[in-house]
């Protein structure tokens, strides 16, 4: 890896601190200002500045090439805490550069006096530590915004301790005098400025070798040269360099780090400068029902209801005063270690009678990605269990989107790190049955079926243990098979004893107008798989239900569910789920999601007759605008993100899509805001002309 290329993907902080020896103190006896005792058997103070500064040189030695690249790229003065005659000064000054030294050895000027920036400073970890004795460490924090220059860098390092162990050094006559730490004695002073010499476990060692008076010790700890780094960052500084690790297993680095122009925050799936970039993360403040506010006090309807999960909107006291009174009670459960709790055992039995389809156990989790996980898990066990432990792979939809966790990732066909989950499961994609791939000439439901006997093939070699498909594909965008299609795969998964995983995460509980997707096409899955509705996204949570079939494997043999999660079956998170199943179930909002639905669709069809539409469609309240461009070729990704940011700005929130964007609105929402979300679309939409991968504002906007 090039300077460049580490640049560009620093790696994470601190792991030479974590690895390996790092244990190490390093001992110096200081003379006072009795010149009687600056000679000979003690170390005067400067002798102790020489010091460091010779195990400062071994330690950056190995690094003054990438020091003179990293100066060649960054304009300034340079300020070097340390000695001047260093190597590292020399290095510095052989680059031609300006430097100015605050050696932390003398009573040279304080940072205080210091009054200019600098475009690179550089304070060898040692350095820090002796220089930490005399000053608040919180100085730096004054050096960092007071002295280093905007897009300035700090230079610092990790030595190995290993480096002061050999060098020499020696506390006084009682020590050992061979530079062996071990067997050192040090002499501390205490706060009253009483001495003390202490043998190497620390105890007073009742030795006779009494130190002059006036001795006092610099005792630098390996952790204490580290804590620069850690302060570095806590002043709001990003480590941008740093030297690659040694093949001998040193733990020996060179830092770089730069001043943090930028929220420290990573948004899923974005690159990590998103979070700082003006203008560009909606930062949401409040909310209730299917309205939210920014920081600005603006106010958006939430036409995704969050992330589709907000079945009751925000804000539902019921929901809320229900996890208030959980977590009074009880604020935490676990079901490890044979123990339960009573929600936990509530919400299952709940499960299990809203499930689609005869289930029998429930597994909760924490997240949609957690339950693709844990039934792809249960699935395959289920096999070797059966006698089938050659059944292995599981198929998926090129189009589908099961999660981003490593096996779920192998999953789904959308999520572009696929590759770098490659093989947590063995797993391959089959065909997705989507509208706009319908080859001219053949029919929607042929071309489906084709599409499902994609997975008789793979079958066929006997070693597929299960096929995992959202009944309604919402992260493709809202694709909706025909019912062929799901007998046609049910068919197959019987023949071949393939488990049927349906992913009902964003489906679930009444989002397309049924409590479960797979009752509009009749589909008898052997697992399911839910979260984001569950709760209404009030607090983490998701769930496995699998059928009787498979669970009677596992009790035959008496084997245990293969995971489990600090949090699964959290309290709170399944008191917040019972309630809002039981509002769910009394507000007759699934039933409310169907007639609401239709009006969305109603709303949203005048749409249709945009040249920038290709095709709204949906089921209940999972709806999705198709756009197109001007020749009806798909919009590029880019021009999707543009009408995107275009209706947020209109104050409509919506989720984008691959070729569109899909509008998927909370439960409870009105036929007014209905009306609302569909015209601040429609306006946006008919706005905008999309040609040749642009946007183009119409005349008149
Ligand atoms: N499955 C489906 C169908 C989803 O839509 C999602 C998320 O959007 C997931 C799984 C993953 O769920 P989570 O984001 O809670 O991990």
């Amino acid at each position: 890896m090039n300077l460049e290329q580490e640049l560009k993907a620093p790696q994470a902080l601190s792991d030479g601190m974590q690895g390996g020896a790092v244990d190490g103190t390093l001992r110096l006896a200081l003379a006072n200002e009795d010149p009687e005792h600056a000679e000979g058997e003690v170390r005067s103070a400067s002798s102790i500045g020489r010091i460091f500064g010779e195990i400062t040189d071994a330690s950056f030695k190995p690094w003054l090439a990438q020091l003179k690249s990293l100066l060649d790229r960054h304009q300034g003065d340079v300020l070097y805490i340390g000695r001047a005659g260093d190597l590292v000064h020399t290095e510095l000054e052989a680059a031609e550069r300006d430097v100015r030294v605050l050696d932390p050895f003398d009573e040279s000027p304080g940072l205080e006096e210091v009054a200019s920036t600098y475009g690179v400073i550089v304070v060898p970890g040692l350095a820090f530590a002796a220089w930490g004795r005399n000053r608040r460490k919180e100085d730096f924090q004054a050096l960092v915004s007071d002295h280093l220059a905007d897009g300035g860098l700090i230079v610092t390092d990790f030595p190995d301790p290993s480096l002061w162990k050999g060098s020499g050094v020696t506390a006084d006559g009682a020590g050992n005098g061979n530079g062996d730490l071990a067997g050192m004695v040090t002499i501390t002073r205490d706060p009253e400025g009483n001495l003390d010499v202490l043998d190497p476990s620390g105890e007073p060692s009742g030795a006779s070798a009494s130190p002059a008076d006036g001795w006092e010790t610099v005792d630098v700890k390996a952790g204490e040269v580290g804590d620069l780094e850690r302060l570095l960052v806590s002043a709001g500084l990003v480590e941008t360099y740093r030297t690659p690790s040694a093949s001998d297993g040193s733990v020996a680095r060179m830092y770089a780090f730069k001043r943090q122009n930028r929220a420290p925050l990573c948004h899923p799936f974005s690159p990590l400068t998103v979070s700082g970039s003006p203008g560009r993360v909606l930062v949401l403040t409040e909310g209730e029902g299917c309205k939210v506010r920014d920081a600005e006090g603006k106010e958006y309807v939430d036409a995704c209801g969050g992330l589709w999960n907000l079945h009751l909107g925000l804000g539902n006291t019921e929901v809320i005063d229900a996890i208030t009174a959980q977590l009074k009670k009880l604020s935490f459960g676990t079901l490890f270690a044979e123990r339960g709790n009573q929600p936990a055992l509530d919400l299952a039995t709940k499960l299990i009678e809203l499930a689609p389809y005869p289930m029998q156990w429930v597994c909760l989790t924490g997240s949609g990605s957690e339950s693709t996980e844990v039934a792809m898990r249960v699935a395959s066990y289920y096999h070797v269990l059966a006698g089938r432990k050659d059944q292995k792979r599981i198929a998926y939809l090129d189009e589908s989107y099961h999660g981003s966790f490593a096996a779920s990732t192998c999953v789904s066909g959308l999520n572009p790190f696929r590759r770098l989950a490659e093989g947590a499961v063995p797993s391959f994609a089959l065909p997705t049955p989507n509208p706009a791939k319908c080859p001219e000439g053949v029919d929607y439901e042929t071309f489906a079926v084709q599409c499902a006997d994609a997975l008789e093939e793979e079958a066929k070699a006997g070693d597929v243990a299960a096929f995992i498909v959202e009944p309604i594909l919402g992260s493709a965008g809202v694709l909706i098979p025909p019912k062929v299609y799901f007998d046609r795969i049910r068919a197959i998964c019987d023949r071949y004893e393939i488990v049927l995983i349906a992913d009902e995460v964003a489906t679930g509980f009444g989002r397309t107008g049924r409590w479960f997707a797979c009752e509009h096409f009749e589909l008898r899955p052997d697992i399911v798989t839910v979260a984001k509705g569950i709760n209404s996204g009030y607090a983490p949570l998701g769930a496995v239900l699998f059928s009787a079939a498979i669970g009677e494997q596992f009790n035959a043999r008496g084997v245990p569910l293969p995971h489990g999660s600090t949090y699964n079956g959290h309290p709170m998170c399944c008191a917040s789920a019972i309630a809002n199943l039981n509002v769910i179930e009394r507000d007759g909002l699934v039933e409310r999601s169907a007639e609401m639905g239709e009006l969305l669709m109603d709303a949203l069809g005048e749409l249709s007759d945009l040249e920038c539409t290709k095709e709204v469609r949906g089921l209940g309240l999972m709806c999705s605008v198709v756009l197109q461009q001007a020749d009806g070729t798909p919009p590029a990704p880019l021009q999707v993100y543009d009408l995107y940011k275009r209706l947020q700005a209109a104050g409509v929130l919506v989720y984008p899509a691959p070729a569109g964007f899909s509008v998927t609105p909370a439960l409870i929402v009105s036929p007014e805001e209905i009306a609302l979300i569909a015209s601040r679309i429609k306006d946006v939409v008919a706005s905008v002309r999309l040609s040749d991968g642009a946007v183009t504002p119409l005349p008149g906007e």
